[in-house]
This record gives C-alpha cells, structure tokens and sequence, in this order.
C-alpha cells in the first residue's frame, strides 16, 4: 500500500517553499501526499514562530492529534518553530515523534522509517549545505525559488535569526541552473525568497551581488517575470533599483518592510535606517520607476512605543501612500532583545493603533486602485479561475481577471483595466 503524507503549512512564503521542497522529497520516495488528513500515515506541521498568534495556531493543530500514535500514524514539527524549542516541545506535546528544522528535510524519508517503529527523531542543528533539495514545479508557471537562508540581522523583535541560522547565500551556478530546467519545463516566472535578499552573496566574499544576479537570471530565454522578496530598507542600494527600472522583465513591486514611522523606535528595533533614509530610497524608486508598486509591514505596539510614536507611523504610512500594508501587533519572541524591553502596551491598545492604520490603508489603497481604472497594463496569464476567466499579474504585481483564451496561458498580453473589486482588478484584453 501506498504510503501517505500530509503537510500542514503555516506562516511565510519561505515556509511553503519549504513545503514544495518536502513534498518532492517525499514523492521521490515514493510516498503520496494526501489531502485527506484521516489517510495520512505521516502528518507534518511546518511551523511558524515569527508570531505568538502563529505559534499558538500550530500547538493547537498538533494537540488535535494526541491519539495518532494509538493508530500507529506520527506526527512531526517541522521548521522554524522546531529549531526554537528543540527536544524541549517534547515536554508540553510528547505524543510528537519527529522534530525536525529545515535544513535536515532531505534525511526525513529515512527517518519516518524509525519514527514509525516508535522512535523518536530529534533534528534540529544547523546543516552545512543547506540547499540540497530541488524544487517540483508540477507543471506551474510561477515558482517560489529561495536564495539565501537564515538572517544575520537581529532586529530586536525577531526570532528569525535563532530560527533559521546565520545569512546563507545560495551558490549562484546552481540557481540558475534550476531555474533553466524549471523554464524548461514551462516555469515563466521566479520569485526568489530570502529574509533580505539585498544581502545576497555577502557571505560568500565574491565581487557578486543581487543586482548581478538578478541580471544573469534575466537573461534566461523562457523566463519571462523575476520578481522578489524581502528587501531590507538598509541594503537597498540605487543599483538594486536602477537594475530593477532597466530590466523589463523583473517586476516593478518593492516589498520594503518599514515597520515604524518613529525614528527613536527603530533604533530600538535595531532597524539601522532612520525615516527620513526610507524616504528618500522611496522617493528614488518612484523617480526612476513612476509604476512601482510598493508595500510595507507595519508593526504597532513595539514596548515602549508611545501614543507619539505610534502617531509618527501613522503620518508616515500617510504621505508614503503604499500600495498595500501587511500590519502586525508586537508579540514577545523568545531568546530577542526587545522580550526584555519594559513598557508593554496593552493587548488592547495594540488593537486600537492595528485598527486606525487598517482603515488608514483602506482608504489608501481605494484611491490608488481606482487610478488604475482605464489604464493599459501587460499581464502574464497564469490560469483560468474557476469562474472562468483568465488571471494573471501585471508587471507591478496585481492580480487581474479577464473573459479570454485559455491558450493564452503562459504568455504576456495586454488589457485595459475596466474595474476593481474587493482586492482584485477586472479588464478587457
Ligand atoms: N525578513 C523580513 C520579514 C520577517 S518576518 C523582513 O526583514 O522584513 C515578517 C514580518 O513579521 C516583519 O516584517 C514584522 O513586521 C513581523 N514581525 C516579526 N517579528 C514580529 C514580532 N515579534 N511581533 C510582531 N510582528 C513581528
Ligand atoms: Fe527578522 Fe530583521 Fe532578519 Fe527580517 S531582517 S528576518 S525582521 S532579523
């Protein structure tokens, strides 16, 4: 009988990455992944610390499983939250029988094997070779490709850097070689993933950096979209965004995480650009490119963060004018600087600043998109909905719908932006 995997993904992009990764792992092992969780011989959590909420989420999923091993199925934790507590998780959750970080995925079709016998698999230090596993495009047309890992940064609410190790940059021979037989096999567009990915190759002291990576992946033929995520405001550098604005097929969206607005917070956050630096990479990006589309992670309720404070993102958010906002309420991490920091701020005061930055950018966000109405705009079509129309993104990363053919599937074509929607944007080719 065929044996079966389910995967339970929480979190990042980076994570269902990793997911892609293990379930290629898995299929090349000859097990199935199921979406069936009551067939799974083997069921894995991927799991998320970067929040309390998150974490919370991922406990009360594995607690939903106490009575697996009686059916002689396991369970396993995996990634960043595995790699924080370790064998410790054990003591709170002990029907788990695999605890395992991302670097150690590609040992895991071994070890189930001792897992089912009732052993339990503890495998969580950092792996030197980090990017063993290849991804399984299936057919797709866009692919997460990650390029570095961990982060040597320490912003001091983060737990990413005890989570996912130091900055790792990936070899760049071996990314562009994955991306050629992924373009081969019909993959048009990349989104390369690391924490920062302005930092690439700074750990590998060659004269290479993300700006000449992203111009040799350009130059693969089939390829048709680069796109990219996170940058760090601090290592933005003007070649990164001069090499963005030259380049026709890497998309015009800078996700540039800004967190606060106060510059005395993000010293606190050890965030090491001021406002007034964000600013002027953002006024340089909207000069060189006038299409870009930006976005931003806000944070609200940082310790300390006064109602001053807190008014200075708020005015910030305001005259930057994002294309769309991710907001998050502070939450204590484990092992971070800022868990020592006094002056909480209430859960509730945490609320109240969350919900006057949320419908600030609603408001934001209404107003830019309907700037887009009648506008002409070069989709690459990725797939028909289920309601029939094609959907695909422009080249400033929205997502847009349209009555066509569906043999227009993995190409560019034009259409004229008519309406927007709840998120989406409606045209005509
Ligand atoms: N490497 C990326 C993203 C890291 S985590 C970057 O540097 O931007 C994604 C987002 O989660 C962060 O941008 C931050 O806004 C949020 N975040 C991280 N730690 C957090 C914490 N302790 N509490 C609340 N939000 C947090
Ligand atoms: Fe965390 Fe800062 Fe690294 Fe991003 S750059 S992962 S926020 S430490």
């Amino acid at each position: 009988m065929v044996k079966k995997l389910y995967i339970k993904t929480y979190g990042c992009q980076m994570n269902f990455a990793d997911a892609e990764r293990l379930k290629y792992i898995f299929e090349k092992n000859g097990w199935q992944i199921t979406d069936n969780i009551d067939e799974a011989l083997a069921i894995f959590a991927i799991g998320c610390s970067v929040r309390q909420h998150a974490e919370n989420k991922i406990f009360s999923f594995i607690d939903g499983l106490k009575n697996i091993k009686k059916q002689g199925r396991v369970v396993g934790l995996l990634g960043c939250t595995a790699n924080i507590y370790k064998k410790d998780i054990l003591n709170q959750h002990p029907h788990i029988n695999i605890i395992c970080g991302t670097d150690y995925f590609d040992l895991l079709p071994e070890k189930i094997e001792s897992a089912l016998k009732g052993e339990k698999i503890i495998l969580v230090e950092e792996n030197q070779n980090p990017f063993v596993i290849k991804t399984n495009s299936k057919n797709s047309i866009y692919v997460d490709i990650p390029i570095t890992k961990g982060c040597d940064n320490f912003c001091s609410y983060c737990v990413v850097p005890y989570a996912r190790g130091k900055l790792k940059s990936r070899n760049s021979v071996e990314i562009i070689n994955e991306i050629k037989n992924l373009s081969d096999s019909g993959v048009r567009h990349v989104n390369l993933l690391g924490q920062n990915v302005n930092e690439y190759g700074k750990d590998l002291n060659i004269k290479y950096d993300f700006a000449e990576l992203l111009k040799e992946i350009s130059k693969i033929d089939k390829l048709l979209r680069i796109s990219f995520m996170t940058s760090h405001p601090k290592d933005t550098t003007k070649k990164i965004l001069e090499t963005m604005a030259e380049n026709e097929k890497i998309m015009k969206h800078l996700h540039l995480p800004v967190q606060s607005g106060s510059n005395r917070i993000l010293k606190l956050m050890n965030r090491k650009y001021s406002r007034e630096e964000y600013l002027k990479i953002i006024e340089y990006a909207r000069a060189l490119i006038p299409d870009i589309s930006i976005t931003s992670d806000i944070m609200v309720g940082f310790p300390e963060e006064t109602e001053k404070d807190f008014l200075e993102t708020y005015e910030f958010v305001k005259e930057i004018q994002y294309d769309k906002i991710y907001i998050f309420k502070y939450s204590k991490r484990p092992f971070t600087r800022a868990a020592k920091l006094p002056n909480s701020i209430s859960e509730k005061e945490k609320q109240r600043r969350h919900s006057l930055i949320l419908n600030l950018q609603k408001k934001i966000s209404r107003k830019i998109s309907e700037n887009y109405i009648n506008k002409n705009v070069q989709i690459l079509v990725e797939k028909i909905n289920k309601n029939g129309y094609l959907e695909g993104k422009s080249l400033n990363n929205k997502t847009v719908y349209f009555s066509g053919d569906k043999n227009k599937i993995r190409s560019i074509i034009d259409v004229k932006i008519e309406q927007y929607s709840s998120g989406s944007y409606y045209a005509k080719l």
